[in-house]
């Protein structure tokens, strides 16, 4: 008898038809014999819904109060599996975050995992039940509720079973696997069989949503076999494993692309020790995650600093940076929401040369403008204008060969 957890996305459980077909694959698995703890997404559109509506109240949303509205997405399609699963003959309880304490730091709305309490879902396992957990929500040491940031139940689901030492790990979605870019983009994507931790990491914090970030990083940590598949599509999907030599050959094996972000600028900033402290250090104090940094040499002592963060804390880091504007002199503050960060990964960048070049190459020809770039080990970002995102990975695809079989991907 195998322990498998498995999470179904917000596409998969959108209406009840939906959540009925979940609970019969649920139960066409339990049928085999294995224990099921089943991790469920808000019905799709529910998230989005819940964060206009507290736009509509407050223009920079309390996030404790976001957590209470957020994360009651996911209660209401645990309960509604549950029923269908009790409909169906079997039996099922449903929980929520603070009932299986799965415990958290105190970020709202972006909350970390700190520890996860498998006792009492082992106790109702053990009675024979089909375990269903409100994905994307915990609870901190105080009670209150919290969510992990969105597309945070792939993370709860990766969370338990490493927690559980669950046999599996399934991912269910709307796509057949982790693809080389989005399929949704590009139609020549092709599906990858196997993807390194390490790609898959770079991939999600790059914007490839197929799955969230820290639920790749539990997984690596906790060596939890991890399968991202169809729920629709009976088909074997992508494993998400150790790198081995193979994976190497090939220099570039994923696109993917970013369209969440905004640039801020701040302008002739005092170009001496402490200033990127005073600017940076309010924004982290609010949990801001600021991404890709540049500062610009200019002519005497004055510099320009440009840097990215996620677009749902633009209008919040603006204001922070232009009272650190006021304090310390700096001309003038500027951004954009009209960016997006276009990125190659491939774990053989580490021992091919030129990858950089073609990039820039492609770019060019295309008439895109690159706006920031960073790069690491195993990946190269660009930011360019918006508008061209789609075009970027469909000619990027086709450049670094990814519509084209390889053994090191597609086998
Ligand atoms: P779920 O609601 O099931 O969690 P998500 O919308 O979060 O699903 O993630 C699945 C989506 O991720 C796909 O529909 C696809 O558009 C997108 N995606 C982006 N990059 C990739 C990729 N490299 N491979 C597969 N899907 C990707
Ligand atoms: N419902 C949340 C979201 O839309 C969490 C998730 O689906 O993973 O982001
Ligand atoms: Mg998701």
């Amino acid at each position: 008898m195998a322990l498998i957890v498995q999470k179904f996305g917000g596409t998969s459980v959108a209406n009840p038809e939906k959540i009925k077909n979940v609970a019969q694959k649920v139960l066409q698995c339990c049928a085999k014999g294995n224990q099921m703890v089943v991790v469920l997404s808000a019905m799709a559109g529910e998230t989005n819904r819940f964060v206009d509506l507290a736009q509509q109240m407050q223009a920079i949303p309390d996030p404790r109060e976001m957590d209470v509205i957020l994360s009651s997405g996911e209660q209401a399609t645990i309960a509604l599996f549950a029923m269908a699963i009790k409909e169906a003959g079997n039996d099922a309880i449903s929980l929520l975050g603070d009932q299986v304490k799965i415990r958290t730091d105190k970020m709202h709305t972006r909350a970390r995992i700190q520890s996860v309490d498998t006792d009492l879902i082992r106790k109702h396992l053990d009675d024979g039940k089909i375990i269903t957990v409100a994905g994307f929500q915990g609870v901190t040491e105080d009670d209150d509720i919290t969510t992990l940031g969105r597309g945070g139940s792939d993370t709860t689901a990766v969370a338990l079973a490493a927690a559980l030492q669950a046999d599996l790990c399934e991912i269910y979605t709307d796509v057949e696997g982790v693809y080389t870019t989005d399929p949704n983009i590009c139609s020549e994507a092709r599906k990858i069989n196997r993807i390194s931790y390490d790609e898959m990491l770079e991939l999600a914090s790059l914007g490839a949503k197929v799955l969230d970030i820290r639920s790749v990083g539990f997984a690596k940590r906790y060596k939890v076999p991890l399968h991202v598949r169809s729920t629709f599509i009976d088909n074997e999907g992508t494993w998400v494993v150790e790198e081995d030599k193979k994976m190497e050959s090939k220099p570039v094996s994923g696109i993917a692309y970013n369209k969440s972000e905004a640039r801020i600028t701040i302008s002739k900033v005092q170009d001496k020790p402490g200033i990127a402290s005073k600017i940076f250090t309010p924004i982290s104090e609010k949990g801001i995650v600021v991404d890709m940094i540049i500062q610009n040499t200019r002519a005497g002592d004055l510099t320009d600093m440009t840097f990215t963060v996620p677009r749902t804390d633009y209008e919040q880091a603006l204001q922070i940076v232009e009272q650190v504007a006021n304090d310390i002199g700096a001309a003038g503050v500027s951004g954009s929401k009209n960016i997006a960060k276009v990125s190659i990964v491939g774990l053989g960048m580490r021992n091919h040369a030129g990858i950089a070049t073609t990039m820039f190459k492609v770019l060019a020809e295309e008439g895109i403008n690159i706006q920031m770039i960073s790069t690491s080990e195993i990946k190269i970002s660009c930011v360019i204008d918006k508008k061209y995102t789609e075009l970027a990975v469909r000619t990027l695809h086709e450049a670094f060969g990814l519509d084209k079989e390889h053994p090191a991907i597609t086998s």
